[in-house]
């Protein structure tokens, strides 16, 4: 077996620079004994550049490979995320009951002594018609009332709520190319034209005309939908979702603000309409605004006056940007010396921010497994066995958002409730939890993208009926257990005056670094301490 010393990534969007400079970071000392990274691009093909709402595992990944959060934040015109607010998915707009739910990062409360909270509310515990995220956790108040999930004290990545960002998926491409660069990553510009094959099906060499033939030991596919390499060359199979999940286009805008005061939700707004749903995500500058829609349910023109009416006039001279998405993803990401990263291994629609979290998963495991021997099979085997998976469960989790809906008013919601479109691993879940709440043990962990709190958040904000037995309850907690909950509305209402206004902690992370006399100390929240 030849080692790896030479690895080749073909793609340069959020996968190409992304694994680029978490392997350069994993890798670092390997370069004494000669492992080079290159990443080729081509010139000609942009990258997908939307994107913008990430998940909390972003955090942990930015920390890993040395990038400081306010050059990240500053550069890629990012904003806090603590969550999404799900609007008309439970019901269609103008009828009676709650119009939205919120899933926050954080996790429900549970103090030392005091039991899971979660079977009190089921048990109305919390008080009548309070929802689940605003009863057990104090994320949902502190977004609602604009205030960001740390203060300027806490250190990088950390603060009392769990976050993610929105950022500019373009401008994050650029930073992570310079990174990457900064650790030793060399940039080629090459359009990659043919591909050679050695006898045994691997990747003898890559051919470009700027810059001749490039041979590598591990090839890494981010040439996005295009999957050049795994799919236009080494044929692995395509597993479509989209009898589960119908979305198939996209129509993008993206949409100054009045004014650049205007107040920025720290929560990405996901509105459910007759054919699909569309995201609405506050960057410092622009919102970045898109309807993702079922063409076997909706025209292409219809879809476009929806878009229209859910910005209003600020529309009226864009034109949106129309994207084809094809859901699903290749249970062989990885064959012999050639691994797909990015949107090459797969999409899921962007309801819950999947993309750029299955591209972190994917480079950290590569990392782990890494060939060094060239010995690829075992490592391939088990990559595709944990990524298929993970694939897997976040159909489950996505197909939950639709499959609840109370919604009869169009025939995609007809068609996302009807049974035969649930994937019968969902259809056990649920069942189990007519009786019972979802509990860690449902689930292996480290296969999920998602942690058992945001199933249980989305599950009860789409108003899921569990039927609990009474055993299930110890009411000698009773008490304990309303004070606890009447502790999380107080410290809500205290929070207000701990945590910044979202855009003003977002200014300050701006400023942080670029000008030392604005420095911590120095720094005032002006307008917006409550
Ligand atoms: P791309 O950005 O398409 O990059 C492909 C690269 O390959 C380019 O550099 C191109 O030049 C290069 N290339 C292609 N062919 C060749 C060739 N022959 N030779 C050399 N180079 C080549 N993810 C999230 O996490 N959150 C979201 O909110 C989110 N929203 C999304 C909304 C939509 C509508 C879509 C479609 C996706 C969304 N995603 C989201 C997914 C996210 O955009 C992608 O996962 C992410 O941008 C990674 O893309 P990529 O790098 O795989 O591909």
């Amino acid at each position: 077996m030849k080692k790896v010393n030479q690895i080749l990534i073909v793609g340069g969007g959020t996968a190409g620079w992304l694994t680029a400079a978490f392997l350069a970071k994993h890798l670092a000392s390997q370069r004494d004994y000669g492992i080079q990274i290159r990443l080729v691009e081509s010139p000609e093909i942009g990258i997908i550049g939307v994107g913008e709402g990430s998940f909390p595992s972003i955090r942990g990944t930015l920390a890993a490979i040395g990038i400081d959060e306010a050059r990240f934040i500053r550069e890629c015109h990012a904003t806090f995320k603590q969550g999404i607010r799900f609007d008309h998915w439970v019901r269609p707009p103008q009828s009676a009951g709650s119009q939205h739910y919120f899933h926050p990062f954080s996790q429900p409360s549970q103090r030392t002594g005091t039991p899971e909270l979660l079977p009190y509310w089921l048990h109305g515990a919390a008080g009548k018609g309070i929802p689940f995220a605003q009863a057990v956790s104090m994320q949902k108040f502190i977004a609602d009332h604009g205030r960001g999930p740390k203060r300027a004290s806490d250190s990088d990545y950390l603060g009392p709520m769990n976050y993610a960002y929105h950022f500019d998926a373009g401008r994050f491409a650029t930073l992570l190319a310079e990174h990457a660069k900064s650790l030793g990553v060399k940039h080629l510009l090459g359009n990659v034209d043919q591909v050679q094959l050695h006898e045994d099906g691997g990747i003898r060499s890559v051919h470009t005309k700027e810059q001749g033939a490039l041979q590598a030991d591990l090839y890494i596919d981010c040439t996005g939908f295009r999957a050049r390499l795994i799919g236009e060359t080494l044929q692995s199979d395509f597993k479509s979702v989209s009898d589960v999940l119908f979305v198939d286009r996209a129509l993008a805008v993206q949409v100054p603000y009045a004014t650049p005061q205007t107040a920025i939700p720290s929560y990405t707004i996901s509105s459910a309409h007759e054919a699909g749903w569309t995201w609405d995500i506050g960057l410092q500058n622009r919102r970045g605004i898109g309807y993702v829609y079922s063409s076997r349910h909706s025209s292409d023109e219809r879809a476009e006056q929806i878009l229209r009416q859910y910005v209003g006039s600020a529309t009226a001279e864009i034109q949106p940007r129309k994207l084809e998405l094809k859901l699903g993803y290749r249970p062989q990401a990885w064959i012999k010396n050639c691994v797909a990263v990015g949107l090459s291994g797969g999409f899921l629609e962007p309801l819950e921010s999947s993309g750029v979290g299955l591209i972190e998963t994917a480079a950290y495991l590569l990392a782990y497994l890494f060939p060094f021997d060239g010995e690829f099979e075992a490592s391939a085997k088990h990559f595709n066995h944990l990524m298929s998976q993970r694939y897997d469960r976040i159909v489950d989790f996505i197909k939950l958002h639709y499959c609840l809906s109370q919604r009869q008013d169009s025939a995609f919601w007809r068609d996302n409730t009807d049974a035969t479109s649930i994937p019968t691993s969902l259809i056990e879940k649920l069942a189990m939890w007519r009786s019972r709440p979802p509990s860690r043990l449902d689930f292996i962990t480290d296969l999920e993208m998602y942690p058992p709190s945001s199933w249980q958040y989305v599950l009860y904000g789409m108003e899921y009926a569990t039927q609990l037995h009474p055993s299930a309850l110890d009411t000698n907690k009773l008490v304990l257990v309303q004070q606890e909950f009447q502790n999380i509305a107080n410290f809500s209402q205290r929070a207000l005056s701990d945590l910044p206004e979202h855009r003003a902690l977002v200014e300050y992370y701006c400023q942080k670094g670029q000008n030392t006399t604005n420095s911590k100390k120095t720094f005032s929240y002006g307008r917006v301490m409550a």
